[in-house]
């Protein structure tokens, strides 16, 4: 199906041309029709599904339509600023034909450019919570005038404690408004906003494991002080050019970009201590290709939309397996094709039996052949390094002589086949494979491990749906306050 059936004004479509979509997504299918008929919409799907197209457009197409000048007509709230200036590009992109022009409100960047865009009634507004209050609280803006509310990953806006900013602000909109709400799941706090806020919605769920079915995931069994040099080491095999890698904290991210920056690759991290500028120039060059490895945080990455992110890596392990599902939802996405690729140490088994739950498959343990698995934690270290090494937890990480779990005798029954029988070949890097011929130097370790080819291959599998969602992240405004409420969680640990 093309995007002509939807009856779009004829600027917006160019716009959809000029983006190269050809065909809609299963939530743009879905739920287009409805958001063109004015309904409010409750949309069941996470990131990467096409969600933002699925509302963007239609408000596109209701404001091209009858242009007014200086009103604010549509509010989109999000969680983030990272998803927050996405959706403002979307807008641009697919807006470029229209002459509507749509503005960011959030925190951590100067207010005076925002108050400009809020009070000379720019037609949409894309904004976190705590600053738009802040704005409309110091008399800016007038939101009297909005048609179209748009409530992003509502969920993200529930974990990190923004719902009573989110109903303050709703109180300053007409009744009398198209509401659309979105999220990838759907906590009790988030049915009575939809109750709410809705009327009479209609529910447009999609198969919220679509973007994943399309990721290979891998678990790579090694002690913590190794994980770095087999990380070099898959770089190298993998000649990749956009691999994105997840730390447990946001010294572990700086620190580790650090130490795998050099010698024609690329590193940067994001993590919450940069500046907003910082971490937009990370991502736009990770987004060029001049960045080849993007090291993160959960919290830094949420919302990160990065075409063709060839890998994720989970360093560390995430704390949750709702957050394993958004960190490999960063591949994969949009129909590319991705590989998950996970690093467990003993410490990790509870976490990786969680996420293999999740998924409804084990995942395949992979052994990089011609790695030296058995090189010892270095005797003469700083206190810095070995804490890093030892995978920055106080007491965790190596475990002077254990065995990896899950590395030996890999595959209970052999490697189980993907679920669908289909599926594409596995990460590049698996056992089995020979080495690429260009560009692999031999790992630091050089004396081979042995055994590497009786390990399996990893498996295609998919999530289930019902699992998606529920990290926790970071918010531009009074960040401590929430997460002391909150209890910590990921975020305090960011
Ligand atoms: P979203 O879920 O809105 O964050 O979108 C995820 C990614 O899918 C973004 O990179 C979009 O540009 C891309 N995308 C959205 N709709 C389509 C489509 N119909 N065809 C191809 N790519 C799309």
């Amino acid at each position: 199906m093309s995007f002509e059936p939807f009856a779009l004004h004829a600027r917006v479509l160019s716009g959809v041309r000029a983006v190269g979509y050809t065909d809609p997504t299963p939530i743009q299918t879905q739920g287009i029709p409805h958001v063109m008929a004015g309904r409010d919409v409750l949309g069941l799907a996470q990131t990467g599904t096409g969600k933002t197209a699925a509302f963007a457009l239609p408000i596109l197409d209701r404001l091209v339509r009858d242009p007014k000048r200086g009103v604010t007509r549509a509010l989109v709230v999000a969680p983030t600023r990272e998803l927050a200036e996405q959706i403002h590009q979307a807008f641009g992109e697919l807006g470029q034909a229209t002459g509507i022009k749509s503005a960011t409100v959030y925190g951590g960047v100067g207010m005076n450019p925002q108050i400009q865009a809020m009070n000379r009634g720019v037609d949409v507004i894309v904004a976190c919570p705590g600053r738009l209050l802040d704005l409309l609280s110091q008399g800016h803006g007038d939101l009297s005038r909005v048609e179209v509310l748009v409530l992003d990953e509502a969920d993200h806006m529930f974990d990190m404690g923004f719902l009573p900013d989110v109903r303050r602000i709703l109180r300053q909109l007409p009744r009398d408004r198209q509401s659309l709400l979105f999220s990838a799941t759907m906590p009790e706090a988030i049915r009575h906003l939809v109750d709410e806020t809705l009327t009479d919605p209609v529910t447009v769920a999609v198969d919220r494991s679509a973007p994943a079915e399309t990721v290979a995931h891998a678990l790579f069994p090694v002690e913590a002080h190794l994980k770095t040099e087999l990380l070099r080491e898959l770089l190298r095999r993998w000649d990749a050019r956009r691999v994105l890698v997840f730390t447990r904290t946001k010294h572990r991210a700086k620190r580790l970009a650090e130490k795998l920056d050099g010698g024609g690759l690329f590193v940067s991290s994001i993590q919450g201590n940069l500046s907003q500028r910082r971490r937009q120039e990370a991502l736009d060059g990770f987004r060029r290709g001049d960045v080849h490895v993007l090291v993160a945080t959960d919290i830094a990455a949420r919302g990160i939309d990065v075409a063709e992110v060839s890998h994720v890596v989970n360093y560390d392990v995430p704390d949750t397996e709702e957050a394993y599902v958004h960190r490999i939802g960063r591949t994969g996405r949009a129909r590319h094709e991705g590989d998950a690729v996970t690093f467990v140490t003993p410490d990790d088994a509870d976490m990786v039996r969680r996420i293999e739950k999740v998924l409804g498959e084990r995942i395949e343990r992979q052994r990089l052949e011609a790695f030296d698995y058995d090189v010892p934690l270095p005797a003469r270290l700083d206190a810095d390094e070995r804490r890093f090494q030892r995978g920055g937890i106080a007491g965790g990480g190596q475990r002077g002589g254990a065995r990896v779990g899950g590395a030996r005798g890999g595959g209970r029954g052999g490697p189980s086949r993907p679920p669908s029988g289909g599926g594409r070949p596995p990460a590049r890097a698996s056992s089995g494979e020979p080495r690429s011929s260009g560009g692999g130097r031999p790992s630091s370790g050089g004396r081979p491990s042995g055994g590497g080819s009786s390990h399996p291959r990893p498996q295609v599998v998919a999530p289930t749906p019902q699992h998606a969602g529920g990290e926790v992240g970071e918010g531009g405004r009074s960040r401590r306050r929430r997460r002391s409420r909150r209890g910590g969680g990921a975020g305090a640990r960011d």
